[in-house]
């Protein structure tokens, strides 16, 4: 019987020592022994599934993640990475060399620009931005050349949705193979394979682990070019992910649809209560009528997720009243986690960008990005409430 995700966040991938331990077991261990000279000989040439080198090329409790990872998004393998930039990083550089060419959405976390601006570019794969969201612009630049095309499914921090199967049409088109970064969706919401992405990259640092301890990031995809693409190169190249993570990783995913179910719950909570607040100019969130991609959102997650945007009259000294008068809302720059997290993007994780490239991607000085947590959302409304008072009063 096949079985549902829930079933699958609990029970996916688990294998039991000979002690039949309950909870997956933590491997620490880099290397592994053999029987005999001639079984590490055999092993070396070629590893079966559960058979293991060295921790860089597999371990058994990095192997039950990868397995749970690729359960949840319905892809037939995973490769687990050090990061959610290792992942990324891996995911192009493992596909692409000189000569390439790459089109990808503009509106990028700064580390994802990075690789795509400086890395790609400086071994010789030529890379197009377009506005993810323009369906024209990603027509007009792929070419018979292009090998891939990158994009962050709901853009950080102003939540603008890339259409993956529309992406993914005109990608095919040209031959080329379609990577969603697909954090902000979740792993929960995500239907990213079956709308026709190639590959799917999460940094697991945020839903994944949720409660802000570890790193990691995972690549999933088909099976021939996980092991046969993504493997070689994350295993030669270093990337990959610690057994400690992957076990840190595997308690997450337990609790993943539960948690990232109540974030959203609280994130509906918010939007709604917020909207209208004199000290808004907008309240951004998927899951409300008014984002212009709410109907993508409904078809492509079926959820509004569990992020959102404020954007305040007044500014950043609004918005810094408004960060400093929050009681429960933690400042800080992580997301997905358990509790809830607000950033000012054009001052800290955006604050490389120049002031046009950011007013190009709709990253005001107003703009704040809230990750909302599992905490009550009636608490939650009332600290951002009382916090949005406190910057009104003082800009009066
Ligand atoms: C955080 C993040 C990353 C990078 O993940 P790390 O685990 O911090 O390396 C990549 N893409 C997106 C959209 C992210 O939010």
């Amino acid at each position: 019987m096949e079985r549902k995700r829930r079933t699958n966040l609990v029970h996916g991938g688990t294998r039991r020592s000979q002690w039949g331990e309950v909870s997956e077991a933590i491997y620490l261990t880099q290397g592994f022994v053999y029987d005999s000279a001639e079984a590490a000989e055999a092993r070396f040439l070629k590893a079966e599934p559960g058979e293991f080198i060295y921790a860089r090329y597999g371990n058994p409790t990095v192997a039950m993640f990868e397995e749970r990872m690729a359960m949840l998004e319905g892809a037939e393998d995973g490769f687990a990475c050090a990061s959610g930039m290792a992942a990324v990083n891996g995911a192009l550089t493992s596909m692409l060399r000189a000569g390439d060419h790459v089109v990808s959405a503009r509106a990028l976390f700064g580390s994802c620009l990075y690789v795509l601006e400086e890395v790609l570019t400086r071994y010789g794969v030529e890379v197009t931005f377009v506005d993810g969201t323009d369906l024209d612009q990603w027509r007009a630049a792929l070419r018979p050349d292009t090998k891939a095309v990158f994009f962050e499914s709901m853009a950080n921090p102003t939540l603008e949705l890339v259409d993956i199967a529309a992406v993914a049409e005109l990608a095919h088109g040209v031959g080329a193979k379609v990577i969603v970064d697909n954090v902000f969706s979740t792993p929960v919401y995500s239907r990213a394979i079956a709308q026709g992405a190639d590959l799917v990259v999460y940094s697991t640092t945020k839903h994944v682990d949720g409660q802000g301890r570890c790193l990691g990031g995972v690549i999933l995809g088909p099976r021939e070019h996980i092991r046969g693409v993504v493997e070689p190169y994350m295993k030669h190249t270093g990337g990959s992910m610690s057994p400690f993570n992957a076990w840190v990783m595997l308690k997450g995913l337990e609790t993943l649809e539960l948690r990232v179910r109540a974030q959203t719950e609280g994130a509906e909570a918010i939007a709604t209560a917020l909207s209208g607040h004199p000290a808004l100019r907008r309240v951004i969130y998927p899951g409300l009528d008014s984002h212009p991609q709410h109907a993508l959102a409904m078809r492509q997650l079926g959820a509004g997720g569990t992020m959102l945007a404020l954007d305040l009259e007044g500014g950043k000294p609004a918005a810094f009243r408004f960060l400093n008068a929050l009681q429960i809302v933690l400042i800080s720059n992580n997301l997905g986690d358990a509790r809830s997290i607000i950033t000012h993007p054009a001052t800290t994780t955006h604050q490389r960008l120049s002031p046009e490239i950011r007013a190009q991607l709709g990253i005001g000085d107003g703009l704040v990005r809230l990750s909302v947590g599992i905490e009550d959302p009636e608490d939650l409304v009332a600290d951002l409430s009382a916090a949005l008072d406190v910057a009104l009063e003082a800009a009066a």
